[in-house]
């Protein structure tokens, strides 16, 4: 059994996770740095923890002095929430051979997942589809040229030790082949520290559809459905869907079957995402995340089933709290990531909020550690919170999202409210009619309302 939570993060996600430690009774800690002595987990929590300055490599992800507030406070584990340590094997490693419960995966399972080669591989024998592609690694400028032959231009170069969109090339023809694989090779090494890259065939004009799953580690396991994460820019999710207005039930039982049969056979623990590229009815494999995903509370609003509460109970060694047959899916949710950047450059915006009011009602739900006289730090992602908005149908969950946008004021900062206001009025949004690329597309062509 677990007595004591430490929670290695912050912001909305470290709130999320102390609700639920509340709810559950169970003691929790909280570590901060020193710009985050004020920040709303902080306050809420049972205990904290201060764990360094500002800069996350001295504070977050700072693995020995997490590991000693573990020690002084008497937490017997760790929720890592997601980012920073999240999906760090080696953390993983290290709260194990201190008797700490990880409140995810075995570190053997984020190491497979973490490397996109082997992710791939391992998803190919688990029976889950993939893009077409590299048979591992591209090596040399001959290997680059006879694979994207095999597999046909469009090709897309992507980096083994791959996050957050960078070190992907798209290149069109042959002509552009070896610069695309050598500028993703020099980008990866730069932002990994590894400059081993794949290829895959680039998809025109995909969905991102991602199944949830969640495994109890001895071999039984479940989805939850999926989520639409088209809207994107930069690779950066903005705006999630659940269900996803492109799947009908048949399609959706599908592939969640294949995701949970496939963690049934990897005896996966805890919870995890499997996301693919969805075109022209067929689903294909990109990566799998480890741990609990910003978007998870779509999934919670469809389900009932609240997710940090499941993780918890696996970690202690409870199983699962309910089975496939008891997995119902109800109405339709929307997640809008509030985020302190200009609404059309992205450019962050920090500094003080110096007027709050979150929307409430029926079916709207806001996880966010901001308030009135916050000030958001400049060290960190610039996520403030989430407005999670459900209705019984997608018309009526659309209909509120319009009514609680107008609600929602944050004054003294720059925030992506405005660009949500504008995309719950537009009509592809209104059809479900959109891609991976259509956010981008519309920024670029619609001057800011
Ligand atoms: P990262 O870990 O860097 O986020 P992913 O493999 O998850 O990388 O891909 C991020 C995004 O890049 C996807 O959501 C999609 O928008 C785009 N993408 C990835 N693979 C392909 C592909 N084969 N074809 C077209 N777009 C792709």
């Amino acid at each position: 059994m677990i007595s004591k939570i430490l929670i290695a993060n912050r912001g909305e996600i470290a709130l999320r996770v102390l609700r639920a430690c509340k709810e559950l009774g169970i003691a929790c800690v909280v570590v901060h740095s020193t710009a985050d002595a004020d920040a709303m987990h902080v306050r809420l929590a049972d205990e904290s923890v201060c764990i360094g300055p500002p800069s996350s490599r001295d504070s977050y992800l700072n693995i020995h002095q997490i590991v000693a507030a573990c020690e002084i406070t008497g937490a017997d584990a760790v929720h890592p929430g997601y980012g920073f340590l999240s999906e760090n094997a080696k953390f993983a490693d290290i709260l194990d051979a201190h008797g700490i419960t990880f409140i995810g995966p075995t570190a053997d399972h984020i190491r497979i997942m973490g490397d996109k080669i082997t992710a791939k591989t391992t998803a190919l024998e688990l029976g889950i589809p993939v893009v077409p592609g590299s048979d591992g690694e591209v090596k040399s400028e001959e290997d680059a040229l006879r694979t994207a032959a095999e597999i046909g231009y469009p090709v897309l170069i992507k980096a083994t030790a791959g996050g957050g969109g960078r070190g992907m090339k798209v290149a069109k023809s042959e002509a552009d082949l070896i610069e695309a694989w050598s500028t993703a090779r020099t980008e990866a090494a730069a932002a990994f520290g590894n400059d081993a890259v794949y290829m895959e065939k680039y998809l025109g004009k995909p969905r991102h559809i991602e199944i949830q799953v969640f495994g109890d580690g001895e071999g039984n396991a479940i989805h939850l459905g999926e989520r639409d994460c088209s809207l994107q820019r930069r690779h950066q999710k903005v705006w999630e869907e659940a269900n996803s207005p492109a799947l009908n039930v048949e399609q959706r039982m599908k592939i969640g079957q294949i995701c949970a049969d496939a963690m049934k056979k990897l005896k996966y623990r805890g919870a995890g995402t499997i996301e693919f590229l969805y075109e022209n009815g067929e689903f294909y494999f990109i990566e799998m995340n480890t741990r609990l995903q910003v978007e998870h509370p779509i999934t919670e609003a469809i389900t009932g089933i609240d997710l940090v509460h499941e993780q918890i109970r696996v970690a202690s060694g409870r199983g699962l709290s309910v089975t496939q047959d008891e997995v119902h899916f109800s109405g339709h949710a929307i997640e809008c990531r509030i985020n302190a950047e200009d609404p059309r450059t992205f450019v962050p915006s920090p500094g003080t909020i110096t007027h709050f009011h979150a929307p409430g009602g029926l079916g709207v739900r806001i996880d966010s550690g901001a308030y009135q006289g916050y000030k958001i730090p400049p060290y960190y992602d610039s996520l403030i919170g989430k407005l999670i908005v459900h209705g019984r149908t997608r018309v009526e969950c659309m209909m509120r999202l319009r009514r609680a946008l107008d609600e929602f004021v944050v004054d003294g900062i720059k925030t992506t409210l405005p660009l949500f206001q504008e995309l719950v009025s537009n009509q592809d949004i209104a059809n479900g009619d959109y891609d991976i690329h259509w956010l981008e597309h519309y920024l670029a062509n619609t001057p800011a309302a």
